[in-house]
């Protein structure tokens, strides 16, 4: 049972964000009287969060945001500045992505609730998480999972080009995440190596979904040019309608290209000069890359998009036979507070949800508390928490483990991923209307 002595105070739920228990009405004076029973630390919290000076301080000058205690800078985007933070309860690192809400036109809003929402639905190890979304009135703040080993961009620099094994490792990674996204209807449109996040443990983590869209049928016809140009398909070159997954795909061939050589394919300065590039096609696998690798981008940077590889052909190729995919054939559902309160637990781990509950209830969180955030959801300091407890149990049963490359394929179930290889992409283009 979840948090039974707390249970008397949740009743009395009301007012700001940060006050999840009940015991701001009671004075100093009341407390000396009527000593306080010893407190959870969400009640401490959230009182210090009411009360006292330093923390409230703290969060008019930003130094605190919700349940979070932010530290420095670890990047910026076009929209956003992302923060070091770590959760005040659970101790937990975290990024806030902080947009400033008087810089967002109508459009910019249209693409923040795009992102929030193909982020919410997703739940994928080498998919960045989305614990919680807390908005203030001038600024919005994204809590993102932290990827802690930088960015895929920054390590190809760094590293000029990585070794074979990496390669496969990390792409086998990135394969995985956009097979799930798009098995959900989601289309990416922004994949490049500065959206490949990595972890300290060199788990790739799929970030920055600021142009993510969701389709209703895989042949739904997008037009809007999204991404960046020099991963851009001929088709969004062309300024044609296009269908999304071939589009992902044709990225993913560029990153795979930039990472086993160092360079990007298709280099240009002009974006006239790039466009023509693109669209003819023009690239040359160096011919030191080992021939299954070449196969594969060959297979991948092909302008018809209907005959260029479907993420399945891709999985069965020769050069990714010997990866393990632990994780890519099972999908864990996107998970939300009604699998803990619902005897109905869907695809959760009942080891995983005891882990969380009891955590929870150490905490001070209550079933009411539970119920109660239900609605707001994302936007719900209580999903915050269950999201970042729930993401470290299943790191710590091996989520976050990147696939393992063996010497020699062993598991018959790889060799049955060949048959992905003779699978046919039945994309077709659509044409401008
Ligand atoms: P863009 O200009 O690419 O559209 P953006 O405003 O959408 O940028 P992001 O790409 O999401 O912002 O983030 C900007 C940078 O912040 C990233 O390149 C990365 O260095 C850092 N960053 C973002 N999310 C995380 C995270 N979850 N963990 C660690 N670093 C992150
Ligand atoms: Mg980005």
């Amino acid at each position: 049972m979840l948090g039974r002595q707390y249970q008397v105070a949740s009743t009395r739920l009301h007012h700001s964000l940060y006050s999840l228990s009940d015991n701001s009405d009671v004075g100093p004076e009341d407390e000396e009287a009527y000593p306080l029973p010893s407190l959870s630390p969400l009640q401490k919290l959230t009182r210090d969060m009411c009360k006292d000076d330093k923390t409230i301080k703290d969060l008019v000058v930003g130094r605190r945001v919700g349940f979070y205690k932010v530290r420095g800078e670890i990047g910026s985007g076009t929209f956003s500045r992302v923060k070091f933070a770590f959760h005040a309860l659970t101790k937990d690192k975290v990024a806030l992505k902080v947009l400033d809400k008087t810089r967002l036109d109508s459009h910019a809003q249209r693409l923040l609730s795009r992102e929030i929402s193909s982020m919410e639905s997703l739940s994928h190890p080498n998919v960045v998480c989305l614990y919680e979304v807390v908005e203030t009135p001038s600024r919005l703040y994204l809590v993102l999972e932290y990827a802690g080993g930088g960015d895929l961009h920054s390590r190809i620099c760094t590293e000029t080009k990585l070794s074979d094994i990496t390669c496969k490792i990390t792409f086998a990674q990135i394969l995985s995440a956009v097979k799930y996204m798009h098995k959900h209807n989601i289309i990416h449109r922004d994949l490049k190596a500065e959206n490949i996040l990595l972890t300290s443990t060199g788990c790739v983590k799929v970030a920055d979904f600021g142009f993510s869209t969701q389709i209703s049928d895989r042949s739904d016809a997008l037009d809007t040019f999204c991404g960046s140009p020099p991963y851009a398909a001929p088709e969004l070159f062309r300024e044609e309608c296009y269908l999304g997954p071939p589009v992902d795909v044709w990225a993913m061939g560029v990153v795979l290209f930039f990472m086993v050589t160092g360079t990007m394919p298709f280099r240009a300065d002009t974006m006239g000069k790039l466009r023509r590039c693109v669209i003819e096609c023009a690239y040359t696998v160096p011919p030191w890359v080992p021939g299954p690798c070449q196969r594969l981008i060959k297979g991948i940077l092909k302008a018809p998009p209907g005959e260029r590889y479907a993420v399945d052909q891709m999985m069965g190729c020769d050069w990714l036979l010997p990866v393990e995919f632990p994780w890519s054939l099972v999908h864990p559902e996107p998970s939300s507070l009604r699998s803990l309160l619902d005897s109905d637990r869907g695809s959760m781990d009942e080891e995983v949800e005891e882990e969380v509950k009891a955590t929870l209830e150490e905490l001070g969180f209550s079933v009411e508390h539970l119920h109660n955030s239900e609605t707001k959801h994302i936007r719900s300091p209580v999903t915050g928490v269950y999201r970042i407890l729930l993401h470290r149990a299943q790191t710590r049963r091996g989520s976050d483990c990147p696939p393992v490359v063996r010497g020699m394929v062993r598991d018959p179930r790889r060799e049955g991923l060949r048959s992905y290889r003779g699978l046919k992409h039945t994309s077709k283009l659509c044409l401008l209307s």
